[in-house]
């Protein structure tokens, strides 16, 4: 068994004008895929070798295997990333996610200020996430492969702030790249079907 990359959910040039065809091109297939393919490099012929991507990166949490674990994560990131944006995204959210930010952030625009505020202020390569900690929706942020999943938290979505993410369309301009996101690509459907899958399993 060999981890597979996840199809991408749409054409590489479907989040045009707000992500380039080329910025995709690269991000898919060069760095996603060179994750991949690192994990799997990794992983012949060791114990890893016959587990599911979830449990790779438990179990290599666990081992302290930095090589495994950063490829792995990656590989899960890039995967929930491209889930997160939507050529139909950016608007605003309905029913019970919006219920859940309105309660913990105080207002969507509050939710907007402080994811906002959160991606600028990260120093360097890293990931800016919502999640749902079982109590409270959190805006956080971790830096280079890190990530909360196979955590006690559940991701809701995520916004990719390495700069190979941007840099082609956006140059050293992360602002109008993390507003891209708020306003024309979040994908809102992703992010509530994600919440009902957490809820439930709080609930159960
Ligand atoms: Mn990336």
């Amino acid at each position: 068994m060999s981890i597979k990359q996840s199809p991408l959910p749409y054409e590489l040039g479907a989040l045009e004008p707000h992500i380039s065809a080329q910025t995709m091109s690269y991000h898919y297939s060069r760095h996603h895929s060179g994750y991949v393919k690192k994990l799997n490099e990794l992983i012949e012929d060791t114990r890893f070798a016959d587990m599911d991507l979830e449990t790779i990166i438990a179990e290599a949490r666990i081992d302290g295997n930095i090589p495994v674990l950063n490829n792995a994560l990656q590989t899960w990131n890039h995967s929930f990333l491209w889930e997160s944006m939507s050529p139909s995204g950016g608007n605003k959210p309905e029913g019970r996610i919006l219920e859940r930010i309105e309660k913990d952030f105080g207002s969507f625009e509050a939710f907007r200020d402080e994811f906002r505020k959160k991606a600028l202020g990260h120093f360097g390569s890293g990931w800016v996430w919502l999640v749902d900690d079982g109590f409270k929706l959190k805006v956080m942020t971790t830096a280079d492969a890190d990530s909360p999943v196979a955590t006690a938290m559940t991701p809701l979505l995520v916004l990719d702030v390495w700069e190979h993410a941007y840099y082609l369309d956006y140059r050293n301009e992360r602002d109008r790249y993390v507003d891209t996101f708020l306003y024309k690509l979040i994908n809102w459907k992703f992010a509530a079907a994600n919440l009902v899958a957490s809820e439930r399993a709080i609930a159960a």
